[in-house]
Order: structure tokens, then sequence, then C-alpha cells
């Protein structure tokens, strides 16, 4: 049994604690610092080895150091902050840590998060977003919480109506803040920086840092040790992807012979627009699958209802646009189908990134019609790897030439991008 207090250089009157009848651990997570409580929680989640940014951040955070880190989601930096907040924090108290995230679906998978972590401690957390009502979010607050996961308006808002005080935040984290700066969120954040104490500890993420980030973080943050994890350039060795060359007016058929076809958990179907989604996700429902659709067009209690039912198996099948691809953690899901291309060669690693995920292994299906072949060889050249082209045998193609290899390679010459086409920001 170990009871350690780290020495906290900017808010020393946080004392982690232990609870009494956890065992002794030494496990790889222990070694990093982590109290028995936390090592003995991730152990019954499954957690062995601590990801990169993990093993980089913990003993930082730890100690009550600033980061900068420019890790993605799915690298396990979740927790990579969460564990060490929570030893930080120790028991119940004030609001101490908040977490600002952009979007609502990444504040409920923070909070979810958070959740399962301090399960051994009683530590209380609560979520705080935009686009549904006040009351419940109000009588969480006011029933006093240690740790806040929030969208930034919501919150504003919150504090504007005196329902919650950031005057005892220790621990602030501003995540994904390079979307954030994409969203129009910055004035809120800066908004709400300012309303937490100056003496606090700070952890800043973003995958990229132009230089209004740069800024921001020179305001924000004191002496932050910068931890950076590659970017993801190519996706996991358990996701095996291959391309389905199709003409387009046979591209729905297509889909239907590979569901028909493969024996999948869940499916996950990307769609370039919103009205496209919402077509094929018609489609498939007549032709007999369980279908949730999420998009931007859709409300947040339809988007929830989407996500939970794909989640606890009433949907089969998930169509989404690629608002949905960015961060979504959703454990289980076997095949990623790209029924469009996407334009931008990064948002293939996240889409299908959703699969394969935390060691499990996937499949990642994409179908490209003529007119996507730049696109499918920029994706290729992003990666640095080449696609295997599939055929469902059995299949009435009507348009062979598709499969004729040296003709794709000559038109994808005669049509390659300029670089810079590859590197430009997500669609949202
Ligand atoms: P994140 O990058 O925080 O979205 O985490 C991605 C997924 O990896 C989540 O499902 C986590 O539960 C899982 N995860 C995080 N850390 C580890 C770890 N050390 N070992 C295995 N899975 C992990």
């Amino acid at each position: 049994m170990i009871d350690k207090t780290f020495d906290h250089p900017r808010t020393g009157d946080l004392k982690p604690t232990v609870p009494v009848d956890i065992p002794k651990m030494e496990t790889a997570f222990s070694a990093l610092g982590l109290s028995d409580a936390l090592a003995f929680g991730v152990q019954e989640m499954g957690y062995v080895t601590p990801t990169p940014i993990q093993a980089q951040a913990i003993p930082v955070v730890l100690q009550g150091g600033d980061v900068i880190g420019s890790a993605q989601t799915g690298t396990g930096k979740t927790a990579a902050f969460a564990l060490p907040i929570i030893q930080r924090l120790g028991t119940h108290g004030k609001l101490r840590c908040l977490i600002l995230e952009p979007t609502r679906e990444l504040a409920l998978q923070v909070e979810e998060a958070f959740q399962k972590y301090a399960k051994f401690t009683d530590l209380r957390v609560t979520i705080v977003y935009g686009g549904v009502g006040y009351g419940k979010q109000e009588d969480d607050l006011r029933r006093g919480v240690d740790i806040i996961a929030a969208t930034p308006g919501r919150l504003l808002d919150h504090l504007e109506r005196g329902n919650c005080s950031l005057a005892n935040v220790d621990i602030l984290v501003l995540d994904e803040v390079d979307r954030m700066l994409d969203m129009g969120f910055l004035p809120d954040v800066r908004r709400i920086v300012q309303q937490c104490p100056k003496a606090r500890q700070t952890l800043f993420f973003t995958a990229t840092l132009p230089p209004e980030l740069e800024q921001l973080a020179s305001w924000a943050l004191r002496d932050p040790v910068k931890i950076e994890i590659g970017r993801v350039r190519s996706p996991a060795e358990t996701v095996a992807h291959a391309f389905y060359p199709v003409v387009a007016t046979q591209k729905f058929d297509l889909l239907h012979q590979l569901l028909d076809r493969t024996d999948f958990k869940s499916v996950i179907i990307f769609c370039r627009t919103r009205m496209g989604a919402d077509r094929i996700a018609h489609r498939l429902e007549k032709s007999g699958h369980t279908v949730g659709v999420m998009h931007s067009d859709r409300n947040q209690r339809e988007r929830i209802e989407a996500l939970q039912g794909f989640k606890t198996g009433k949907y089969e099948v998930l169509v989404a646009t690629d608002i949905a691809a960015r961060g979504l953690d959703i454990a289980g899901v076997s095949h990623v189908i790209n029924y469009d291309v996407p334009e931008n060669a990064e948002d293939y690693v996240h889409r299908i990134g959703r699969t394969g995920r935390a060691q499990n292994s996937g499949d990642a299906f994409t179908l490209v019609t003529e007119e996507d072949v730049r696109d499918a060889r920029s994706i290729e050249r992003y990666m640095g790897v080449s696609v295997e082209r599939k055929k469902i045998e059995g299949f009435p193609y009507i348009y062979s030439a598709l499969f004729d290899e040296k003709a794709l390679a000559e038109t994808a010459a005669a049509a390659v991008k300029p670089a810079s086409r590859l590197h430009r920001g997500a669609r949202r």
C-alpha cells in the first residue's frame, strides 16, 4: 500500500489518496507514478502497456507541470491526462478541473473516460454542452462536482448565470485546440481561461500549432513540456484496407453486395455529404439493415441516439459524414466502408482509424469510381503505401476497364494534385 504525496509546485493543497482495499500494484502504470487505485483501475480495463503519450505525459502531469501535447485521438491521449489528474485531485472537493472540448461528442467521450478511471474514487465528474436544456446540467453543477468536461459556449452561459465558478480550478485542459480554432471558439476559450486562477496547471493538446495557437499557448501556459507523438500518417497495422473500383451507377449495389458477403459485427459507412448519408441510410433500411445516422444536420438528441444505438448493437450500421470520423472512440467496430472516397487524404486515415482500435483487427473497404482515382492516389501517396484493388466475384460489373491497373496508373499520373492539397485542413 502506498500513499504517494507528490510535490505540487502550483497547487500544493492537492493530496492524492489511495482507497484501502486496493492491492499493492507493480505494473507499467504504477511505475509511472500512478497510485495503486489507478493502476488497478486501468488493469481492470485491460490496459497492460502505457501508450507513448501516456508514458511521456503521466509523470509530467503528476508533477504539476504544464504540457503542450501534439498527440491525436486514438493514441490514448485521454488517459494520458485523465489518470494523473484524478490522482492529483484525490478526494471530492470543489470544482478543480476543467476540460474544454470543441464538440459535444468529444466532451461526452472524455466525461465517460473520467467516470471509468475515477471509479475507485469519490470524485464527481459532469458534462456541460449546448443544444440541450439547462435543467440537468444546472442540477449537476449545484450538487457540486470536481471535474467538468465542457464545450466553451455553454460553459460561458453557465458562468454568466452564476451556476458555477472557475475560481478554484487547479487544472485546465484545452483539448483539440486546433479544432477549436477552426470552429471559431478561440475568443470563448480566452474568456474562459481568464476566469481560471493564474496559479494553475494547464495542459494543451493540438495536432498543429499555427501562430494563433502558439500565441494562445504562450499566454496560457508556463514553461510547458512539449510532447510530440508523430502525426497519424498511416492507419494502425491492425486495419486491413482495400479499394473496390466500381462505376458510380453501381455503387449502391456493390455496397449491398459487400455487406451481404461480409461477416461484420458493426460497420460505419462514410459518405461525403449529409444528403448522401441520409439517402444511403434510407436505402439500407429498406433492404433490411438497422441503421443509425450521424451528421451535422441532425440535432443533438438524434446524434446521441444514433451513437448510443450503434454502441449497444441496436444499429448494425452507422452512416456518417466526416464530422463523426474525428475522435469518436467506439469499441468493436469491425468494418469501415467509405461509400465515398474522402477528398482529403488525412480524413481517410481518420475514417479507417475508427476500426482496428486498441489492438482489435478491422477491415476498411473503399468504393472508388472513375472520378475518385486521383483522390485514391493522393491517399496512397499520403500514407506511402499502395492499397490493394479488389473485385467481388460474380458481381455484374459494367465497366471492367476499372480493373486495368495500367490504365488506372496512367489516369492517375495524368492528374497528379499539387502536394499542398494533401495537407489541407479537414473538412467538417
Ligand atoms: P483516446 O486516444 O484517448 O481516444 O484512446 C483511444 C482508445 O484506446 C480508448 O478506447 C482507450 O480506452 C484505449 N486505450 C487508452 N490507453 C490504452 C492502453 N494503455 N492500452 C490499451 N488501450 C488503451
